[in-house]
């Protein structure tokens, strides 16, 4: 069968050209897995013994039983073989699904692991798309053309909602025992960093540096993915980033990885200090599991993942920020992690790392508790804590969180009849003064009461971005 397959027995067309094709709600025959569903992908290695070359298994209804409009769950599990591939390979393999789905038109994979998302268009469709085997086999044969040393290589596609839920734990299983790997491992123990370009096609000036301390922003890819796929795919978009010269320990900044932004972004950036929020930051794509934020009122972080459907505690949910984030940008004020991130020594070393942190989803926080040192396990707050940034500052307050002794004095209660009105907010951040992002989210509302004498004047800002060097309040004389 393996031979009989060629591009154009497909009814669509394959280029790296439809990669950042986006397909909008209306456009869309169904949906599949997405923030709304479940579904995952995972990629296995096996004996040459145990695969039949180009075998589809479909579990679960398949397109032309789908209602059109509707969302299914989606499972693609990937069986590869051959004299190089390893187990090592795995996950290497399993990233470029995202890849070479985007190669097909008509089909839009975003995404990773668990969080997976597709949308098949209802263009695709009247070509004459009719089947999930279609794509899988159009998947495989992508998957054979670019990486030869795959030798053989079935799948299996779920779309029973039954069946994937089954599956889930076992995959969970998998991506955590990957993960667990590097944390015996720290960038000093390490001569050679990687370089991920495989987001371009999505973010242009996109660098993914990958080290034992800090693993991708997708969560997929760990130093030694990164390892394994500079070494079976020299010419691929993972690259060696020598360490070179460690020119600042307390930001995580190293000679190569300058000079690595230098070559990978085309010349945006030439600074990434790895373990920074704020100045100099990592880019971020758009495949972050988790975004973080500045919370100025504060002088904090919050992190928000994919999967948490409400609004954060600066009143913006995950979609808003997400839009923010991405790009393949540096954003001073927001950032773009892999979960297993919060797990490094070296988490966010030149911000205060966990002391810094003070909200997190409680899924979140439950997912990552064994990381939280364990005196601040309850003073950082959830949804379930706090609402608002009022209630939040009370929350930080009432549990003695580190943060709070970064805070300056707020205004006093006796004013002076001119008062001319700091320039910083009541709490003023300690760190060195960020290159905020020029589209800082805009607080839905934040009400500033001003006590002055004999009453209160109260500002309500709402969506506005306002500059201002200096007020000058006056006492009106009768
Ligand atoms: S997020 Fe980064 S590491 Fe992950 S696939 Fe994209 S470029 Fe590569």
């Amino acid at each position: 069968m393996a031979e009989e397959i060629t591009a154009d027995v497909f009814p669509f067309d394959m280029s790296p050209m439809y990669e950042g094709e986006r397909i909008r709600g209306e456009d869309m025959y169904v949906e599949l897995a997405g923030p709304k569903g479940i579904g995952f992908e995972i990629v296995e290695a096996a004996s040459m013994e145990e695969i039949e070359d180009y075998k589809v298994t479909l579990i679960g209804p398949d397109l032309e039983e789908m209602e059109e409009g509707a969302r299914y769950p989606y499972a693609m599990v990937y069986r590869v073989a051959g004299e190089m591939v390893e187990k090592d390979l795995e996950s290497v393999i399993e990233r470029r699904n995202h890849e070479f789905q985007n190669f097909i038109q008509g089909y839009m994979h975003l995404n990773q692991r668990y969080d997976v998302w597709i949308r098949i268009n209802k263009d695709a469709i009247k070509k004459g798309l009719k089947s999930l085997k279609q794509i899988a086999q159009a998947t495989m044969f992508l998957f054979k053309q670019e990486l030869p040393f795959i030798e053989k290589i079935e799948a299996i596609y779920i779309t029973d909602e039954a069946e994937v839920e089954k599956r889930i734990p076992d995959a969970m299983k998998v991506y955590e025992e990957r993960d667990a790997r590097t944390r015996e491992l720290s960038e000093e123990d390490v001569d050679t960093f990687y370089g991920c370009t495989l987001c371009q096609s999505f973010a242009p000036t996109n660098v993914c540096v990958i080290t034992p301390d800090r693993v991708s922003l997708c969560g997929a890819m760990t130093w030694f993915d990164g390892r394994a796929a500079a070494k079976v795919d020299p010419e691929g978009p993972m690259k060696i980033i020598p360490k070179g010269e460690l020119l600042n320990a307390e930001v995580g900044e190293y000679s190569g990885v300058n000079e690595a932004a230098v070559t990978l972004s085309g010349g945006e950036y030439d600074k990434i200090w790895l373990h920074s929020f704020m100045q100099h930051p990592h880019t971020s794509c758009g495949c972050f599991e988790v975004i973080g934020f500045y919370i100025p009122e504060v002088d904090g972080f919050g992190w928000v993942h994919r999967d948490f459907k409400g609004v954060t505690v600066n009143g913006l949910p995950f979609s808003t920020m997400a839009g923010q984030t991405g790009g393949g940008k540096q954003i001073p004020g927001f950032l773009g992690v892999g979960i297993e991130y919060f797990r490094s020594p070296k988490f966010l070393m030149a911000d205060g790392g966990w002391n810094k942190i003070v909200w997190l989803p409680k899924s979140l926080k439950d997912r990552v508790q064994d990381a939280i040192p364990e005196d601040l396990v309850d003073k950082v707050a959830t949804e379930e804590d706090t609402k608002d940034l009022d209630e939040l500052k009370a929350f930080l307050k009432d549990k003695g969180h580190p943060v709070v002794a970064t805070w300056v004095e707020e205004i006093p209660e006796e004013v002076p009849e001119e008062i001319p009105v700091p320039e910083a907010p009541a709490v003023t951040p300690t760190v060195p003064t960020p290159e905020m992002p020029t589209f800082m989210p805009t607080m839905p509302t934040v009400p500033t009461g001003m006590p002055v004498a004999g009453g209160t004047v109260r500002l309500v800002l709402k969506g506005a971005k306002i500059h201002i060097d200096k007020v000058i309040v006056k006492r009106e004389t009768k």
